[in-house]
């Protein structure tokens, strides 16, 4: 893997915040721009070269994955080893001129406490200026290499509906459904879930975030089923709502029109259009249903190496899809004390519209 492309694009964007140099203390952040996995380090990125700090737990780890930083290893904690290096290398980076020293920090991921800390064990003349999600706004859009990993993803998380779909019986327990569904998700060699199953069955599907609990599923109603994957570092995300029994023409109802809606929202999906016009081709299908208001949340999110990622696909947003950004497409409604719908699919952006990831079909399965 070749990390200077990713470096390359941080380092315009250093430059056009008026930076001298970036300290990225977030995980995913760390491994989108040098690769490496593990679970204490820092980089420091500036035009011209970059250095990663971890301690000696990480040593042989580091100089096994890290590609386009130079290693430092120390035992101080990580903000101090970053603050002892810029002392003694701080010309480097500007320490020392007129202007002296613009140090940006992640302000979204560094705690007022840890940056007051910070700016106390930096040289004089190095100043620390916080900046809002400079690496998450290029990791909004996938490079070749990362919509593989997350197609890949998406395949094998999709094969496990399977599993989903057979464990759901009258009188099983949710937290069993989810058991199998992530037994058989490790047998097939992945990292982990990309967050806990949500297993919603009958009135618990009426939340939207109702995560696997021991509630026996009713011998009549709706299973929302959420769940993704974590392969080769990368999420998988995937919602589909089956039906217990045979469902009444209301629960019918309301399934058709969260399908339509998705479709609509998919439809939308081109490089060029707005978020907020993806969200509302779902949200005034479902308000001509007269079902809108039951629509709660948001229409999707980026996905990629965090499950929730860059942009988000909803209203008040103004982000504008591009080529390569891969979301998920996910309307709901969730009628409260009844039950709960929820149809969600990864697409990835291009030029004419977009690709759907998820190959499983949507049509009412009925169990
Ligand atoms: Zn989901
Ligand atoms: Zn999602």
């Amino acid at each position: 893997m070749d990390y200077k492309p990713r470096q390359n694009k941080l380092v315009v964007s250093i430059g056009e915040h008026r930076l001298n140099a970036l300290l990225v203390t977030h995980l995913p952040n760390i491994r989108y721009l040098c690769g490496f996995t593990g679970s204490c380090g820092a980089l420091l990125i500036w035009p011209g070269a970059s250095v990663f700090f971890t301690d000696g737990r990480y040593s042989s780890q580091a100089s096994g994955e890290v590609r386009g930083a130079k290693i430092v290893v120390r035992r101080a904690p990580l903000l101090q080893s970053a603050a002892e290096w810029i002392a003694k290398n701080g010309s480097k980076l500007g320490l020392g001129k007129p202007g002296g020293l613009k140090l940006g920090i992640e302000a979204e991921h560094l705690s007022i406490a840890a940056t007051k800390r910070f700016a106390g064990m930096l040289p004089v003349g190095c100043k620390i200026r916080p900046t809002s999600m400079p690496v998450e706004h290029i990791r909004a859009v996938k490079d070749k290499d990362e919509v593989e990993r997350l197609r890949a993803a998406v395949l094998l998380g999709s094969s496990l509906f399977d599993v989903v779909a057979k464990a759901i019986q009258a009188g099983t327990r949710e937290t069993q459904v989810a058991a199998e569904l992530e037994y058989a998700a490790r047998l097939a060699g992945v990292e982990g879930m990309s967050f806990p199953s949500i297993i919603a069955s009958g009135k618990r599907s009426a939340l939207p975030h109702g995560v696997a609990s021991s509630a026996e599923i009713p011998s009549r109603g709706f299973v929302v089923c959420d769940f993704g994957v974590i392969l080769t570092g990368y999420c998988s995300d995937m919602t589909r709502t089956v039906h217990v029994g045979c469902p009444t023409a209301e629960a019918r109802r309301v399934y058709e029109a969260v399908l339509e809606a998705q479709l609509a929202a998919i439809a939308t999906v081109r490089d060029g259009v707005s978020v907020a016009e993806v969200d509302s081709a779902a949200r005034k299908l479902l308000q001509k249903r007269g079902l809108g208001t039951y629509f709660t949340h948001s229409t999707g999110h980026g996905v990629g190496l965090e499950i929730h990622e860059s942009p988000r696909i909803a209203a008040n947003q103004t982000e504008i899809l591009r080529a390569g950004m891969v979301i998920t497409v996910e309307p709901g409604v969730y009628l409260p004390g009844k039950f709960g719908v929820r149809i969600e699919d990864m697409v990835v952006v291009t030029e004419s519209g977009c690709e759907v990831l998820t190959p499983t079909p949507k049509e009412l399965l009925t169990l």
